[in-house]
């Protein structure tokens, strides 16, 4: 030992690796002011083992020498033996901690990526905003322009009010309005067959619903309102009595449907409308007890067709503007034989006629009957056949012909004019329908310098005015004349009429309040709207 030369701080082992490579005794010189863990690193690295390998210190006889920086010396032929203990426990705090500190720097340069991943979205967000901003902005302006148009467009200078009658298109073009040619005519010719399946089925309660004037007409799509008309016929058992195929029923139905125009009020929802009113009579005022089923059919039927390619201008349009129709018919009624003629040209083919099977002694009658029923229609004949109705209310005697095709004339009548006995829900749609029908005829009147009808000037009719009138005038004398003879009616139809009545009159009354106070406001201008309405 005299040979090595160390500091007195100096410690000197000699060691024996007996696990490691080079089993063989070596010398461990170690710092003794080192730590006892210092001591433990330098010893397993001297051994061969890694630098946090917990080694266990062993004497000859096995017994375990505690390390230290004041072990004791010992001789070359007298050893420690050094052996790997396993990882102790403040290495694996450090092994732990290592692994976690790994595993937050794995995270921060992740979560680094996430958050630079979200400021880029962020970003693009914000950019697109931008853009999306500056094209709406751009739009705005061109909206704005565009609305600045539209109301000076509306606005009507001699009331100084905005009139948003003025906004709704007519649904069908002008050039579509004017008098059918032979070439339209060929519509009539078959354009579609029936389906050969059963797409529809209705439940005992639409069934039931479709007797009553609670039901809503508008809640129904064109094809299935052709099978609620069908089911009418059904109900009725008319099938099994004038001997009619259902597919010729079907057939008859949509042909029908196929040739009333989309004008905004005399379309096939009127007509339907005007069928379902009768189908309410039937049911309602029992007219199967008094009326053959053959009547019922007609009467149904005569509904059904009697609008038939109704152009959306009137009789007095046709007449003064001597449309094709006027000339045909010779100003007679030419609207009303017009569609009667549309009618039987689609009875005239063998697949729609419903009245094949009738012979033709029947035939003859029932044409003659439907002809009667469609012609009764027109309006310009209110008075003369509520007149002739009321002639024979008090003494009504139902094996009269005579009387029989009175009273069938007057149901058509009441039938076709009868929105205002529905539910104000219902009815009051068809209140604008129509003045937007008239409000286009009295625009084409005035640009052919035609005569302007007051009820159909969109400047001198309120849609309060024109209800008041017509309810108090035409429909209520009408409805009280029936009722004589169906005090069902009462329920049915003349509760309604009144309360309808009563709703347009406040209307008017709100109508008026907001004329006075424009005239407050505007005098002069007041003054002569007065002027043009008397
Ligand atoms: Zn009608």
């Amino acid at each position: 030992m005299g040979n090595i030369v160390c500091k007195p701080s100096t410690g000197i082992l000699f060691i024996n690796t007996m696990g490691a490579a080079n089993n063989k005794t070596q010398k461990f010189v170690f710092d003794r002011e080192s730590s006892a863990r210092e001591i433990q690193e330098q010893l397993a690295i001297a051994a061969g083992y890694n630098r946090l390998c917990s080694v266990v210190v062993r004497s000859k006889t096995g017994a375990i020498v505690a390390v230290s920086s004041t072990m004791g010396k010992n001789t070359q032929n007298d050893p420690y033996f050094v052996e790997p203990g396993g990882y102790n426990l403040s290495a694996n705090d450090v092994i732990a901690s290592t692994v976690k500190e790994i595993g937050k720097q794995f995270r921060q340069t992740f979560m680094v990526e996430e958050i630079k991943k979200d400021l880029y979205g962020r970003v693009a967000s914000v950019e697109s905003r931008v853009e999306k901003d500056g094209k709406r902005l751009m739009e705005m302006e061109k909206y704005k322009l565009d609305l600045h148009e539209l109301r000076n467009s509306i606005y009507n200078k001699s009331h100084k009010t905005l009139d948003y009658n003025r906004l709704r298109p007519s649904v069908t073009l002008p050039d579509h309005f004017y008098c059918p040619s032979t070439e339209r005519e060929a519509v009539v010719s078959m354009q579609r067959d029936i389906p050969a399946y059963n797409k529809y089925v209705l439940t005992h309660e639409t069934k039931e619903a479709l007797k009553t004037l609670q039901f809503d007409v508008w809640q129904w799509e064109p094809n299935e309102m052709l099978i609620l008309m069908e089911e009418m016929y059904e109900n009725l058992g008319l099938l099994d009595e004038l001997d009619i195929h259902p597919a010729t029923l079907k057939r008859f139905l949509l042909r029908v449907q196929e040739n009333y125009r989309n004008n905004p009020f005399h379309n096939f929802r009127h007509s339907f409308c005007v069928t379902q009113m009768m189908y309410v009579l039937i049911h309602g005022c029992r007219l199967y007890e008094n009326l053959p089923k053959r009547d019922l059919c007609v009467l149904l039927t005569a509904c059904i067709c009697h609008d038939l390619d109704h152009p959306g201008f009137n009789n007095t349009y046709q007449i003064n503007a001597r449309t094709e129709l006027a000339v045909r018919y010779n100003d007679v009624s030419p609207l009303e034989n017009h569609h009667c003629a549309v009618s039987f040209k689609i009875l005239a083919q063998p697949e729609c006629n419903i009245f094949a099977n009738l012979s033709p002694e029947q035939f003859k009658e029932v044409r003659g009957d439907m002809i009667i029923l469609i012609l009764a229609t027109d309006m310009a004949r209110h008075a003369e056949i509520l007149d002739a109705f009321k002639l024979m209310m008090d003494g009504f005697d139902y094996s009269s012909e005579d009387h029989v095709n009175t009273l069938k004339m007057i149901l058509i009548k009441a039938c076709d004019i009868s929105n205002e006995c529905r539910p104000l829900l219902v009815s009051e749609g068809w209140v604008d329908c129509l003045m937007e029908e008239y409000f286009h005829q009295s625009d084409m009147e005035r640009k052919d310098n035609l005569p302007v009808a007051a009820f159909m000037d969109r400047d001198r009719v309120t849609k309060a005015t024109a209800q008041i009138g017509f309810i108090r005038y035409v429909l209520l004398p009408l409805f009280e004349a029936l009722n004589k003879l169906f005090p069902e009616l009462e329920e049915i139809a003349l509760l309604n009429l009144r309360q309808s009545l009563i709703h347009y009159e406040k209307y008017k009354e709100i109508e008026d309040a907001k004329k006075k106070i424009l005239a407050l406001n505007e005098p002069s201008e007041y003054q002569h709207t007065e002027d043009i309405t008397k």
